[in-house]
């Protein structure tokens, strides 16, 4: 029964259900009584339910010009009757020149016949003589022929049926949703089949007993059916075929054709596809559709594989929101295409990482989750909210959407962390997404900037990013580079201020300050510099440089009998952040033999973002060890009176700008309240940058301890410093 595809097998088409029309069987004979043999045997003759049709040629021209026009040639009976030395030119211009591989060549030749290797390299099929080719006998030799065609058409068809099904495969793992994979299984299921996309995919809770399901995806006439009930829908031959094969977890042929395959169960859910399709008749057929749907089982498994991988590799599974990678992707997904009015802000936790050296990480993992629900809370609906960093969120959507504003708002009140309220602020940085194309990672860089920036200057606030943002941050970026180099060959170093009782005149102390002298002998100021390395955390180790190597200069001052009571070093807030802090303190005390009162430590008001608890300790196991602590820069941040109550500290440093004011009439008002204030807490009072005699005097007037400015001594390196303090030049 020739029930698959026969030739000519259309590219791409499958499982074909429509029989073969009839098997074309050409007779090429110069001989007369050969013909006539052939219309009594073969005219009329229906072979495995199809006809034979017999084609006719009587010279080797008519023979090239049916085989020209009749492409799907089943048997070709070919008299040759010059062999042993035949022409072999017809034979391989139908295997090679037109490349019929399949159709059976019987040679009718009343000689010994050509070599076996002549045979097999046209794969010939069967060699006759006229004797042999009475009607009964040629019968018996064209059917022979016939099935060992059908067989080669239905192996070729196979190979290719298993080839589609392979290829169809890649494509549903491709499909990025279930319903763009069940759509893709009625269009490759249609495909393999070589039918018009027409079915519907449906599914069904396992352990439902009725009939019921969902049609998932529909095509073709089913189309308007997508998403509506099994149970809802007409009764017509697909749904009783769909139905059945859920119930029955089997593949259903209907009698009048349709197939409705079963897909499986994964996650409970049962599934099956129905299409349109004539009926199969052939073993073959079915088994290829078995293969087919076993395919698409495993790939369904492997969707689900793919689902969590693809779940893991863009979910933050701690805070249940999408990760960076995922955040990314969307960002560039909607900047590639140009997207109007959409805004990217990053929020950061503030104090993050303290709380979580402090709290402990289960502390940490926690408010991290807590303030994840606030956010989410507080964005409408269709904003994207993922997880873009260890402690920072990132919101995408469109500007009425998303408000940084309002997102920092959300923690206004306090998270619940275990039950207890916990105070956070965020800080946050957005960009405005461009008309143009631009790439996701850059925006995400330029938002990411605009929060270093906020997290610098406005924390606990929001900053849209401005295109010279991205200069400077380049800017700081190179010197940051710079410094490295500068670190690495040692181009730094300290030179030493010294500090007077401003009554007595005593030399009470030491500034440590640091230098950066570049190879063309140009100094980089400071002010300048420890930004950068306090941005990059580099101020970490390099105060510890710092530390070591004033502790070094105090104690060889020590030996030389010319070192005044302390040695005061400056301290950046990422250092006390930083927990091996105190530890690195006594280490630098203890390798340089001194005592803690040798040591003054200078921190500024900008400390007041470390959390209380974390700078209270720090401070009160640093005064335990006797190291002095210093309020610099007094009046310039924006610490409050309270929290200069509760810190435990030494001396106020009246800032020099203050200073500098006294010389300008009305300007001590500030320099006086400070005093007063510092008076009040039972502290010492500094002021820095006494430039002149008079300011000295108004200084002392007003009740300041202690000063340092260039009118006492510019800071100077240690040679210069050694000199100084031999013969320090009295005011
Ligand atoms: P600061 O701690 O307030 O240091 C005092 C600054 O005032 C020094 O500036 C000093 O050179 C300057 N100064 C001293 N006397 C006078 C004066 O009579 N008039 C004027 N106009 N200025 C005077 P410098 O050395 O440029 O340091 C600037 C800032 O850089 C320091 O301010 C400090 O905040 C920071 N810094 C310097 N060295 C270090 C360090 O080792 N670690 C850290 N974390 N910061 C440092
Ligand atoms: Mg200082
Ligand atoms: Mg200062």
């Amino acid at each position: 029964m020739p029930g698959l595809a026969c030739a000519p097998a259309r590219p791409g088409a499958i499982l074909t259900a429509a029989a073969a029309r009839d098997w074309r069987v050409l007779v090429v004979d110069g001989d007369e009584e050969v013909h006539a043999a052939a219309q009594a045997g073969l005219q009329g003759l229906v072979l495995f339910g199809a006809p034979v049709l017999l084609l006719q040629a009587r010279s080797e021209a008519e023979a090239r010009a049916v085989l020209r026009r009749e492409r799907d040639l089943a048997v070709v009976l070919l008299g040759v009757d010059a062999a042993p030395h035949t022409d072999w030119g017809l034979v391989e211009f139908l295997r090679e020149g037109l490349a019929l591989q399949h159709t059976r060549i019987v040679l009718r030749t009343e000689h010994a016949g050509p070599a076996l290797e002549q045979l097999l390299r046209y794969d010939i099929a069967d060699c006759r003589s006229k004797a042999e080719l009475a009607p009964a006998r040629l019968q018996a030799t064209v059917a022979a022929a016939l099935r060992a065609y059908e067989q080669l058409c239905n192996t070729e068809a196979s190979r290719r049926s298993l080839e589609r099904i392979v290829q169809s495969g890649t494509a549903l793992l491709e499909q990025t949703s279930l319903q763009a994979f069940a759509g893709a299984v009625i269009t490759q299921l249609a495909a393999v089949l070589d039918v018009p996309e027409e079915g519907m995919l449906c599914w069904r809770d396992a352990s439902a007993t009725d009939g019921g399901g969902q049609v998932l995806a529909a095509a073709g006439r089913f189309a308007g059916l997508a998403g509506q009930a099994l149970q809802a829908l007409p009764a017509s031959r697909a749904v009783q075929l769909l139905r059945r094969a859920l119930v029955q977890g089997g593949n259903c042929h209907g009698e009048q054709g349709g197939v409705a395959l079963y897909l499986g169960r994964r996650d409970g859910q049962d599934m099956a596809v129905y299409v349109q399709a004539p009926r199969l008749r052939s073993r073959a057929d079915r088994q290829l559709l078995d293969v087919f749907c076993t395919n698409l089982r495993t790939l369904r498994h492997n969707r689900g594989l793919l689902e969590r991988l693809h779940q893991s590799a863009y979910f933050d599974a701690q805070v249940g929101l999408p990760n960076r990678a995922h955040f990314i992707e969307k960002v560039d997904a909607c900047a590639r295409r140009g997207a109007r009015n959409h805004i990217l802000a990053l929020l950061d936790i503030d104090d993050f990482s303290a709380a979580n050296d402090v709290m402990g990480h289960r502390f940490g993992d926690r408010l991290l989750a807590a303030v994840a629900r606030r956010l989410a809370e507080a964005v409408p609906p269709g904003v994207l909210l993922a997880r873009v960093g260890p402690d920072t969120f990132g919101a995408l959507g469109t500007t009425e959407q998303v408000v940084p504003q309002r997102l920092l708002e959300c923690v206004r009140q306090p998270v619940l962390v275990d039950g207890v309220p916990h105070k956070v602020t965020l800080t946050c940085g957005h960009v405005l997404l461009p008309q143009v194309a631009q790439a996701g990672v850059d925006l995400v860089k330029d938002a990411t900037i605009a929060l270093k920036r906020a997290k610098r200057d406005h924390r606990g606030q929001d900053l849209r990013y401005a295109e010279q943002m991205g200069a400077e941050a380049r800017d700081r970026a190179l010197l940051l580079s710079e410094l490295r180099t500068a670190i690495d060959e040692a181009r730094l170093y300290l030179v030493y201020q010294p500090q007077r009782d401003l009554r007595t005149q005593a030399l009470v102390g030491l500034e440590a300050l640091l230098r950066w002298r570049t190879e063309d002998g140009r100094l980089v100021p400071p002010d300048r510099f420890i930004p950068v390395a306090e941005h990059s955390g580099l101020i970490v180790p390099l105060g510890q440089w710092v530390l070591a190597n004033a502790c070094a200069t105090m104690r060889e001052m020590l030996d030389l009998g010319c070192a005044p009571r302390r040695m005061a070093v400056n301290v950046s807030v990422a250092q006390l952040r930083d927990p091996g802090f105190f530890e690195t303190v006594r280490a630098a005390l203890a390798a340089h033999a001194l005592q803690g009162h040798h040591l003054e430590l200078e921190i500024t008001e900008s400390v007041a973002v470390l959390p209380t608890q974390l700078l209270e300790s720090t401070l009160s196991a640093l005064r335990a060890e006797g190291i002095t602590i210093a309020i610099d820069d007094f009046g310039t941040g924006y610490s409050s009176l309270s929290y200069l109550e509760r810190l435990p500290l030494d001396r106020i440093k009246i800032d020099r700008g203050f200073v500098r004011q006294l010389r300008e009439a009305q300007g001590a008002r500030i320099a006086e309240t400070v005093t007063q204030l510092g008076r009040k807490l039972g502290l010492q009072v500094l002021a820095e940058g006494i430039e002149d005699a008079a300011t000295w005097q108004a200084l002392v007037d007003m009740g300041c301890h202690e000063g340092q400015g260039f009118h006492i001594a510019p800071p100077m390196e240690r040679d210069a410093l050694l000199n100084w303090l031999r013969a320090p030049a009295l005011v």
